[in-house]
């Protein structure tokens, strides 16, 4: 198989794999009880908090673990709306987020919040201007993902939180697809990460807060992670999160500087006929999502059963509807069918990559030829 899906969850790294071991193998206490043995397990989860807030690189915080990044978005938006001071009830956000934060947004407006969706260019940009022109005082929250899963496009969002706080309101950065790979902005005030994104193991994500502006718990209960999310944290994910943290900020230019070699290999070897969807320029490099005339991306995928590639978001993939993501860039039915995303990183070979683009690029001009 050729993975070509990185987008949807990468490979878990070998020192992660690795530094896990012995808190699967051996200590299996509660690293919340008091015993010798609880007290290491508390021990290893905090070195990995800290090797985890130093990956995020942002002063004045520190992150909570949660289940999952959807998690740490859900009580992200949810506690922030509920601490809000009265006549704060609004939240802005844009049309290309993540569906954890559209679907909350929506939650939250069915139960009276004032919720503004703003549109994005056919770049899949944010125009700043427009976001000028909606913030008041009443915005408790703008969220705003920093690089997009399905295109890649990177948002502004330290311009973004500057005009957040000049309102006074809150600013959530989705950086699960951005830790590790791009410098996160240093003026968010929550920031949702997610540990299988970044060579780390699944059902682990966490929240950074800045001290001072931690979101009412979603989560009640033993009161773990300073009364803020309650529940016994796994060691072992936690210490594969912080171990995939470190490393992916050590590698950070190298990993980054192989995706460039790979994106200009996997233009060539795709040859003539497609067409990048959203900002070739202000981008992340790992995400390629590209769209030709009478093709239909999903029959592609079908045809090209060795190598794991997807139409977009692999939550929305298997709902047959196109990407609300491609719809919002203005693309239009047929052009959101055509397009698929190919996802490559760390343990991506050039090899292998250029062997994949150039089936599918001989699957979809054989769709073409069918098509004339
Ligand atoms: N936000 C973005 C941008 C994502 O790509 C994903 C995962 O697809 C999530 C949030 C949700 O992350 P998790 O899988 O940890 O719930």
């Amino acid at each position: 198989m050729i993975y070509l899906d990185y987008q949807a969850t990468t490979p878990v790294a070998p020192e992660v794999v690795k530094a896990m071991q012995p808190w699967i193998d051996d200590n299996f206490a509660n690293p919340h009880s008091p015993s010798r043995w609880g007290r290491e397990a508390d021990a290893a989860i905090e070195h990995a908090r800290a090797q985890l807030d130093k990956a995020i690189d942002v002063p004045g915080g520190s992150v909570a673990f949660t289940g999952s990044a959807t998690e740490a978005l859900n009580w992200a938006l949810r506690g922030t709306i509920e601490r809000a001071p009265t006549g704060r009830n609004r939240i802005i956000t844009l049309a290309t987020e993540h569906a954890a934060v559209l679907d909350t947004c929506e939650w939250l407006a069915e139960q009276g919040v004032d919720l503004t969706v703003l549109p994005v260019g056919r770049d899949g940009l944010l125009d700043l201007d427009l976001l000028e022109r909606e913030l008041d005082d009443r915005v408790a929250l703008v969220a705003v993902m920093l690089v997009n899963n399905e295109i890649g496009v990177l948002q502004p969002v330290g311009e973004i939180a500057n005009m957040a706080h000049n309102v006074g309101a809150l600013m959530l950065c989705d950086a699960v697809q951005a830790l590790g790979r791009v410098e996160l902005p240093d003026n968010a005030d929550l920031i949702a990460v997610s540990a299988h994104k970044i060579h780390g193991p699944k059902g682990i994500g966490a929240l950074w807060m800045r001290q001072g502006e931690e979101p009412k718990p979603l989560i009640h209960g033993g009161g773990q992670e300073r009364g803020l999310r309650s529940g016994t944290l796994s060691p072992a994910l936690c210490v594969g999160f912080g171990a995939a943290a470190e490393l992916a900020a050590s590698r950070m230019s190298r990993d980054y500087d192989h995706v460039h070699k790979l994106w200009s290999a996997a233009l060539d070897a795709l040859g003539d006929g497609w067409t990048i969807n959203g900002s070739t320029r202000h981008r992340y490099y790992g995400n390629l999502n590209i769209r030709r005339k009478n093709v239909d991306g999903a029959r592609l995928i079908a045809d090209l059963r060795d190598i794991a590639f997807s139409l977009g978001s692999a939550c929305a993939s298997g709902s047959g509807r196109p990407s609300h993501v491609l719809r919002a860039l203005g693309l239009d039915y047929r052009e959101a069918r055509g397009s698929v995303r190919l996802g490559f990183g760390r343990y991506t070979h050039k090899d292998e990559l250029v062997e994949a683009c150039r089936r599918i690029a001989h699957a979809a001009e054989a769709q073409e030829r069918a098509f004339a």
